[in-house]
């Protein structure tokens, strides 16, 4: 009973020490740099009505998952400004005919591959040390406890992979990045600059 009123005054009063401030502060950093833009401004003919034009966005779609294999999946919610008609499918055809062309920047590509040697290396490090610790009479049954806090280290690799990739579409040509994402062709995310018109297609 004691420990409980304990546990729950502790959380009560909980306030951010320096260490847990710093932490925050190195998530919101990563989360404001691998978060979405979404919009659209490309053109678009209804295929109701015929009118063509700048659709109007209503905002987008959360938690939908791709659509499989080369398909494009449209989250923005976007409407012709004549008719009302939501225009979902004529942004799909749009996305595919815009970016299918578009390759994968080559800095992505290696940025996957540095990710996937990483996921290999890491564990065979801690193997290496688990090994030499064990020669070396450093630790006993500790030793597993080592080889399972290698798993732990997938996590962040993914979190350092989304961010490089990220980091990928806060760089234009143009001096003036405004990466909107459009959606998903394929397993690839889809972006392009409203200052200039570029187009990247990104995957991670
Ligand atoms: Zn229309
Ligand atoms: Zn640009």
């Amino acid at each position: 009973m004691g420990e409980r009123n304990r546990q729950f005054n502790l959380s009560g009063d909980w306030t951010a020490t320096g260490d847990d401030k710093r932490m925050i502060s190195l998530l919101n950093k990563y989360n404001a740099a691998v978060r979405n833009t979404h919009g659209w401004r490309v053109d678009l003919k209804c295929g109701r009505c015929g009118s063509l034009g700048m659709p109007r966005y209503e905002g987008w779609i959360q938690g939908m998952a791709a659509n499989a294999g080369d398909q494009p999946t449209i989250y923005a919610k976007i409407a012709c400004p004549q008719c009302g008609n939501r225009l979902t499918d004529e942004a799909g055809t749009k996305l595919d005919e815009l970016f299918r062309e578009t390759p994968v920047p080559e800095k992505n590509n290696r940025i996957i591959g540095e990710f996937i040697a990483g996921l290999f290396l890491v564990p065979l490090l801690f193997a290496c040390l688990l090994y030499v610790g064990v020669q070396m009479g450093w630790w006993g049954y500790n030793a597993f406890l080592i080889l399972a806090a290698s798993a732990f280290f997938v996590q962040p690799l993914v979190m350092i992979m989304n961010y490089r990739v990220a980091m990928l579409r806060s760089q234009c040509e143009c001096g003036h990045p405004e990466y909107l994402f459009m959606g998903m062709l394929g397993r690839n995310a889809c972006y392009r600059c409203s200052s200039c018109g570029r187009q990247l297609r990104l995957r991670d």
